[in-house]
């Protein structure tokens, strides 16, 4: 497992250029293809893994904005990307949304991961375009945007 050492010096990563930048963690293409449509759609630079450990190593190097993170992913699970997230001076401010089809198994894993969101797929488009905007200015508090969505709600 990763640990939370594993950033590289902010000095080796490249400049921001202004534009927000989203990571998404998906391994289904067809919503990694939605997903990306959406968010550069709204303006956003959108940078894409396909693994758990992909997924990292981006968060690392580009330090985006936010990051939407599928929870069944091929290698290590998107739960413990999030804990490795947040385990991480660098990275633990980062909002993170999780996504998944098979999450109300598991809401108290999901809560304990330390993700600031979760939406449960088939994700509806218009609630995922508030929950990013939301997240990204931080114009809203997590639990604001998510009652307003009337998503569910981790913190
Ligand atoms: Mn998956």
């Amino acid at each position: 497992m990763p640990n939370s050492n594993d950033c590289p010096p902010l000095s080796d990563r490249k400049p921001g250029n202004g534009i927000k930048q989203v990571l998404v963690i998906e391994d289904n293409s067809l919503n990694l293809k939605m997903f990306k449509a959406i968010i550069a759609a709204q303006g956003y630079d959108v940078l894409e893994a396909t693994t758990g450990l992909q997924g990292l190593e981006l968060a690392c190097q580009h330090h985006p904005n936010l990051i939407v993170t599928d929870i069944r992913l091929p290698d290590i699970s998107g739960l413990e990307v999030i804990r490795t997230l947040k385990s991480r001076v660098d990275t633990a401010q980062i909002p993170v949304l999780g996504t998944s089809a098979h999450a109300l198994a598991s809401d108290n894993t999901i809560q304990e991961c330390g993700c600031d969101a979760f939406m449960p797929k088939p994700i509806s488009i218009a609630k995922f375009i508030l929950m990013l905007r939301s997240l990204i200015s931080r114009e809203l508090s997590a639990d604001t945007a998510i009652s307003l969505l009337d998503a569910s709600v981790i913190r």
